[in-house]
């Protein structure tokens, strides 16, 4: 059956590293005669524009008949004053919601050549490689009620974090299943001493750690996990979280390894439906430069391969590209130690070249 894959590159660099993205997949689909087809849509401020919706409703369409989607990264300051239902980001947790992404998995690793380019200590993060697996459709990014009151003295605002009991199952399913592939260690994070809701996600977690006795589970803080993933990152295998906990961690995670150019994350419902993109946004600090490191967006094109094309190999293949690309001395801006780097737009070729001659 043919594979259907959407590509949405958003906005900013979202454009440029799709477009490296693109040519990696094209390369792979004529070298190994692929069943797979391509399109492409705009979303975020780009359809906002053309359209005037952040997720016009032919795209939601086409994403929810596709197996893959390569998202790019949506926003900027264009949109910044949009009303809620119209900004960028709305097209991002408009797809997480209506396809069941409930299962996004970071991988935060260093390449040991880069560790000049991490702002931490090399012996502290040497050999990182560690999951983050974070719930992506529940929680208090979409829990209901939530409002702004303002005409009240004094106005406030509140928000709602809830999970049910299966929401934080499939998600804890997805977390121990990973560490059995991995490591065999599990930390489940959240605020157990203070909110309702972290005592209820413990107690789960904590009973389904019978049925993974090959795992060993731990609980911990998340305010003592953002310190501890700075002092010793190594510590951890595969950390499960909620959403906004979630958020917040990747993103210290995605920090100790240099560049957030280079972290690709992997959005998945449970039939292996997939929203594949980088970790970092749409940058408009450089958007236009041909300076954006395109790899996060090529490694998530190979968690792609991996987890909702059944192309395991080839994903591997990227990895390897990736890993030697790196090891023979080519740098992005973002991860140059001097003034010499290679632009977005020949990336995707150099890539190509090692997959050639591996
Ligand atoms: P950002 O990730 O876009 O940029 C943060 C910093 O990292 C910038 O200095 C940027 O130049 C750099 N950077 C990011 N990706 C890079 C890459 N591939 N190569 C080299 N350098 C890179 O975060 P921000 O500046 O906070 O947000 C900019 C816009 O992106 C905002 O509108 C925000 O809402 C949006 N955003 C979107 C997503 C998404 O689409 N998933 C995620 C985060 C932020």
């Amino acid at each position: 059956m043919t594979k259907k894959i959407l590509i949405l590159p958003g906005d900013g660099i979202g454009q440029e590293v799709t477009a490296s993205a693109k040519e990696v997949l094209d390369f792979l689909i004529a070298e190994h005669n692929l069943d797979f087809s391509i399109e492409e849509m705009d979303a975020g401020g780009t359809a906002y524009d053309k359209f005037g919706s952040p997720l016009p409703e032919k795209v939601l369409a086409k994403a929810k008949e596709s197996d893959a989607i390569l998202f790019g990264a949506v926003g900027g300051p264009k949109w910044d004053d949009l009303d809620w239902d119209n900004r960028p980001e709305q097209a991002l947790l408009s797809l997480r919601k209506e396809l069941e992404l409930f299962a996004n998995l970071r991988p935060a690793f260093l390449f040991n050549e880069l560790a000049a380019a991490s702002p931490i200590k090399n012996h502290i993060i040497e050999n990182l490689d560690i999951l983050i697996v974070r719930e992506l459709t529940g929680g208090i990014y979409f829990g209901e009620p939530r409002a702004i009151v303002e005409d009240e003295n004094p106005p406030y605002a509140f928000n709602t974090m809830v999970y049910n009991e299966n929401e934080i199952k499939r998600i804890a399913k997805v977390a121990f299943e990973s560490a059995q592939k991995r490591g065999g260690k599990l930390c489940s994070v959240e605020k157990a001493n203070v909110l309702e809701v972290s005592k209820f996600w413990r107690s789960i977690v904590s009973d389904m750690a019978k049925d993974y006795p090959d795992v060993e589970l731990s609980h911990q803080l998340a305010d003592n996990t953002a310190m501890q993933l700075v002092l010793n990152p190594n510590q951890y295998d595969v950390i499960v979280s909620s959403n906004l906990f979630g958020d917040i961690l990747s993103d210290i995670a995605a920090t100790l390894s240099g560049s957030i150019g280079m972290l690709p994350s992997a959005s998945l419902n449970s039939s292996s439906q997939g929203m594949y993109e980088p970790c970092h946004g749409s940058a408009p600090d450089i958007a236009g430069m041909d300076v954006a490191n395109p790899i996060a967006m090529i490694a998530s094109l190979g968690m792609a391969l991996k987890y909702s094309l059944d192309q395991k190999e080839l994903s591997d293949s990227i990895d390897r590209a990736i890993k030697e690309f790196i090891a023979k001395g080519y740098r992005t801006k973002d991860i140059s130690t001097n003034d010499e780097y290679v632009k977005t737009s020949e990336v995707a070729s150099i890539l190509i070249g090692i997959l050639k001659n591996g």
